[in-house]
């Protein structure tokens, strides 16, 4: 059973970070910046620190505002996240055959 557990939250997990990574490189390719900078704020153009880069659980940590300049943060990558989350959690219980 727990074996089940760890399994779904990790495909939950590695969806959420395909999700948010799948959303940088789509926001990066439109507004023609380097896909591999770092993060940064929109806004004060502050580098956000790795562990403000968690899927869901940043942006949930954070209100949505930027740390450093208080600025509402777009919920699209935490859609794109859940999003992507929600349809490898779904494969993963198909891969166990609970669907
Ligand atoms: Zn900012």
């Amino acid at each position: 059973m727990v074996n089940i557990v760890v399994f779904l939250v990790w495909c939950f997990t590695i969806g959420a970070v395909l999700g948010s990574t799948y959303s940088t490189l789509v926001y990066r390719l439109h507004t023609h910046q380097s896909v591999i900078s770092r993060s940064k704020c929109d806004n004060c153009n502050h580098v956000i620190a790795f562990y403000e880069l968690v899927p869901i659980v940043s942006y949930t940590l954070l209100r949505g505002r930027c740390r450093y300049c208080n600025t509402t943060i777009e919920n699209t990558t935490l859609k794109y996240e859940i999003v992507c989350a929600c349809i490898t959690l779904g494969i993963g219980l198909i891969c166990l055959r609970v669907l």
